[in-house]
């Protein structure tokens, strides 16, 4: 696992969040990211190497490298069960649960700042708790 420091090029929306090395060889993950968005990012690369998206033939014919960016993100199957990992992994349902029942009027902000996640986490964790 490396940490790049990559900017973001004026004019353009893509900011380069982390990116899954073919082969299962390696994350890379932006060392400017926030802090929940690096856990976040490191546990969306860690689905895609236990789902061995890097034997899978869609990896194969048309990547050798997966980038995730806040515009990409969540667009492909891959990088939706990437992120369906990533969110049961960083956020368990029975610890969502189990705050929803003590502090039900908890914000996704508040969720995301006790789960270290970015608040689109809590968002889709709420939708199927
Ligand atoms: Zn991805």
């Amino acid at each position: 696992m490396v940490f790049p420091i990559f900017g973001k090029k004026p004019g353009s929306f893509l900011r380069l969040q982390g990116a899954f090395r073919g082969y299962g060889t390696g994350l890379i993950i932006n060392a400017k990211d926030a802090t929940v968005q690096q856990n976040f990012t490191i546990a969306h690369g860690l689905g895609h190497y236990a789902l061995e998206h890097h034997k899978d033939p869609r990896f194969e014919k048309n990547y050798s490298v997966i980038l995730r960016d806040a515009c990409s993100a969540g667009q492909t199957p891959m990088e939706l069960e990437a992120n369906l990992f990533a969110d049961n992994l960083l956020v368990p349902s029975m610890f969502l649960q189990k705050y929803l029942n003590k502090y039900p009027y908890a914000t996704d902000q508040e969720l995301s700042n006790i789960f270290g996640v970015p608040s689109e986490v809590i968002y889709r964790r709420r939708l199927y708790v």
